[in-house]
């Protein structure tokens, strides 16, 4: 609480109140009765609402009614512009043909404003499940379609630059993507080409390095990613072991399993945030704790493939010794949602399977992944992911008006466990509505959908796709 009741009141832009109010602070306060008080995109005043009320004068007033207000929801890692292609194909096809089969036909056929289409989609997707910030994996072959659709929607975004990859790796036995050849030269040239968008303390739409990486980057493109990171003060994104296969190359490749080589050549650091990681050995686990590296766990879409993370994985270990671990969507080619408060509940379940523990995660430990981890995990701890006094005002606001959020018992268990994304009502970023009564409030709904689907009956029609199906009938 800032301020005095004796001051006259603070203007403010605007007042959230009658809340039930989840602040993530270090010390995990919860005001059943909370308010939040925002001036200028920050949070100004946080607490209990007979305090906050009396200190403020705001030009807006939105009452939460009592449902749950919470820190918005942060995705660690998707590939923003391939919601394009979501559900293009099916369940029965394999690890092995996927990438060769669609990866590499779609890739050398999507244009631009094919990307977009889903850029804008995904941007409108993640606002409605109560997201509020993400980071593009470095797999849009124009970074600026995803900032802009990012821009236009209102949410914050990390953007990196396309591609990054010189050695093959999981893609070794593909076809060519003609727009992102491997190249050590081509990955150096561009590397660091989204830096310039921190140049405003404030932007909503920042650069990181994004490296493809699970067995795809060299040492010295590896070396240079991080050193770049570390220059400009933000977080190195990559994939690293999502499966045996991933895996097994690097381990032959490298002589020893990959997070101890990593390690060894000085790439793992604090700043580092790996996707995936679920094939981790015995070995790997020291040197990924010590460096203080984070961890997008990408529950939902490794799941599709069998390799969540639950028995065998080491995420929920790593979580409980205190590793950064966030959530990830990853790819909606998975016919994945973009949905950090579904991820959060797939990844504390998993996390229970095979082990008869009901305790082993909580849905607060979900909700402390989706949220502070996140926020740490993509470099901007100090900004967003706790309502704080000081920080961004990313928040959501939830809705009692639906069975699954009745009756009112413990609001985070009925989020995490219960209602999902369909509690999400009112979604505030930088200070700005762009959520209410769960339509966005920048962009037209309707021009999305249709925009994304004559996109997908474009880009599929080229390459001459159909989704297998297992059942063929479909008249
Ligand atoms: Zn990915």
């Amino acid at each position: 609480m800032s301020g005095t009741r004796d001051a006259a009141p603070r203007p403010v832009d605007l007042l959230v109140t009658d809340a039930y109010l989840i602040t993530m602070d270090t010390e995990r306060r919860v005001f059943t009765h909370g308010a939040v008080a925002i001036a200028g995109g920050e949070i100004v005043a946080v607490g209990a609402a007979r305090d906050v009320e009396p200190a403020v004068a705001p030009a807006r007033r939105i009452s939460a009614d009592g449902a749950a207000v919470h820190p918005g929801f942060v995705e660690c890692h998707n590939h923003t512009t391939l919601h394009t292609a979501r559900g293009a194909f099916g369940d029965t096809i394999s690890w092995n043909d996927v990438v060769p089969e669609f990866y590499v036909p779609y890739w050398n056929t999507v244009t631009d404003d094919e990307e977009y289409a889903g850029a804008a989609l995904a941007c409108l997707e993640m606002v409605r499940n109560g997201t509020t910030c993400f980071v593009e994996a470095g797999t849009a072959f124009e970074p600026e379609v995803v900032a802009r659709a990012a821009a236009e929607t209102g949410i914050r975004a990390l953007v990196g630059d396309p591609f990054l990859w010189d050695i093959g790796g999981f893609t070794s036995d593909s076809p060519t993507v003609a727009r992102a050849p491997y190249s050590t030269d081509r990955a150096l040239g561009l590397l660091g080409g989204q830096l310039w968008r921190n140049d405003h303390p404030n932007a909503l739409v920042r650069g990181h390095i994004a490296v493809v990486g699970m067995a795809s980057a060299s040492d010295e493109l590896e070396i240079a990613a991080k050193a770049a990171a570390d220059r400009a003060g933000v977080v190195l994104n990559q994939h690293q072991s999502y499966c045996e296969v991933d895996a097994a190359d690097d381990d032959a490749r490298l002589g020893r399993h990959p997070l101890r080589h990593l390690n060894e050549i000085g790439v793992l650091g604090p700043n580092c945030v790996f996707a995936h990681m679920n094939v981790l050995r015995e070995d790997e686990v020291e040197p990924v704790l010590r460096s203080g590296m984070a961890i997008s766990w990408n529950a939902p879409a490794s799941m599709m493939w069998g390799v969540g993370g639950a028995t065998g994985g080491r995420h929920a270990e790593l979580y409980l010794a205190g590793a950064p671990v966030g959530l990830g969507s990853d790819s909606s080619n998975w016919a994945n949602s973009f949905d950090i408060g579904r991820a959060a509940t797939l990844a504390v379940l998993a996390a229970r399977d095979g082990r008869c523990n009901r305790s082993m995660l909580s849905a607060e430990d979900g909700l402390t992944m989706a949220t502070v981890n996140g926020a740490r995990a993509v470099g901007l701890a100090d900004r967003i992911g706790s309502l704080e006094v000081g920080k961004r005002a990313d928040l959501v606001i939830r809705s009692d008006r639906l069975p699954e959020a009745h009756p009112v018992t413990d609001p985070i268990a009925a989020m995490l466990y219960a209602s999902g994304s369909k509690s999400v009502d009112t979604v505030i970023i930088d200070g700005r509505v762009v959520l209410q009564g769960g339509d966005p409030v920048l962009v037209d709904a309707e021009t999305v959908y249709r925009r994304v689907d004559r996109a997908a009956r474009e880009v599929l029609g080229r390459m001459g796709y159909r989704t297998p199906r297992r059942w063929p009938h479909i008249a």
